[in-house]
């Protein structure tokens, strides 16, 4: 008998076009239906989702993973993890789960929702992130640390979800992955919502100042000066976007206070809008910083912040180029809610090293172009 989705397609698209909770392709949702599993497909947006952005996989399957043992060799291990992923779906399933279905698979609960909101990771990258959720929240969260994505990091979940139950603590309504996000698993949309906004509310709560509401756009004139130089700098034709507010300009104003966004917090931000943003005090000093930049990270910045004037973010494409803005916005915002939680903790340089050079998210960059 086929599943009934109109809930899980409900809570998608509801959270899927609300930009407080999901940009830019970021977050995933499924829903669990007598011993299958139906999670977002690699390449569709929660907002518009229906029925056939959902990939059926049996969750048996899913399950047995965990009883298998794996090559020692990292990159081998998750190949090997991966094709059991895909051997997991339903007969007649051709569509390539989200890199996240084995989470989803984990968490107890008829529905769940992933996503890597703001305010939310203001406390995931917040140096006293951990405690304070402690605080807030005792048991009823659970904190994972930053660990490498994939295999890594849901057998860091599971070791976790399981030791809490062998402490004899109930089961976490929330899971809040350090520099990533949140899942949270209910069984109606009412249980989603729930349980949701009782994490805003209790954030929010705590928020010594809140980031600026809006962007506001640059002066035309100078966004095409910028985008002159940076074709000059990268050496080919680009499309360039721009937003300023008080935060950017703030954040642009010398390298010590641009240091909370100087690395990236979390992997979307790797993905879309590259391994942190470039600062400059003017234009001319585009195509250096642009040659420094690549010869370190070994790829070009996608975002630039210039002194007094806003972000800007280049791209091949249009939505490249209004991903990474959408992204760098995003960067800025978790910068300022994180100085609620203890100021800003980014990514570790191995872990930034990890993801830009990952094969499953660059497929999923790709997927989304
Ligand atoms: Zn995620």
């Amino acid at each position: 008998m086929k599943a009934d989705l109109t809930d899980l397609i409900e809570v998608s698209r509801k959270y899927g076009s609300d930009p407080d909770w999901v940009l830019v392709g970021g977050g995933n949702t499924s829903m669990k239906h007598e011993g299958a599993m139906f999670v977002k497909a690699s390449g569709f947006e929660l907002s518009t989702i229906s029925a056939e952005g959902f990939v059926e996989m049996r969750l048996d399957a899913l399950k047995s993973i965990w009883d298998k043992k794996y090559s020692a060799d990292e990159d081998k291990r998750e190949a090997e993890v991966l094709e059991d992923m895909m051997a997991s779906r339903a007969e007649g399933q051709s569509s390539r789960p989200s890199v996240e279905a084995l989470l989803h698979s984990l968490v107890k609960g008829r529905l769940v929702v992933h996503t890597h909101p703001s305010l939310i990771n203001g406390l995931t990258c917040g140096r006293e992130g951990e405690k304070i959720l402690g605080d807030i929240f005792g048991d009823s969260a659970l904190w994972v640390p930053l660990t490498k994505p994939g295999y890594i990091l849901a057998n860091e979940i599971k070791t976790r979800i399981d030791a809490a139950a062998a402490a004899g603590k109930p089961y976490p309504e929330m899971i809040f992955m350090q520099n990533h996000g949140l899942f949270v698993a209910g069984d109606t949309p009412a249980d989603i919502e729930r349980i949701q906004n009782k994490a805003v509310s209790a954030l929010e709560s705590r928020l010594k100042r809140k980031p600026a509401a809006t962007v506001g756009a640059v002066d035309p004139e100078l966004l095409s000066d910028f985008t002159a130089a940076a074709e000059k700098a990268w050496g080919r034709k680009l499309e360039a976007r721009a937003a300023v507010n008080d935060d950017i300009l703030a954040f642009s104003e010398d390298d010590s206070a641009f240091e909370p966004i100087r690395l990236p917090f979390n992997p979307d931000q790797i993905v879309y809008s590259g391994p942190g943003p470039l600062r400059i005090d003017d234009l001319n000093g585009l195509a250096q910083a642009v040659k420094a930049y690549t010869e370190f990270w070994k790829r070009e910045p996608q975002a630039v912040l210039l002194r007094g004037k806003g972000v800007f973010t280049i791209g091949d494409t249009p939505k490249k180029a209004d991903s990474a803005l959408s992204l760098m916005i995003d960067t800025v915002k978790i910068a300022v809610y994180s100085e609620s939680f203890g100021g800003a903790l980014p990514m570790s340089d191995e872990l930034i090293v990890f993801i830009r050079d990952w094969e499953v998210e660059q497929y999923r960059a790709k997927m989304s172009k």
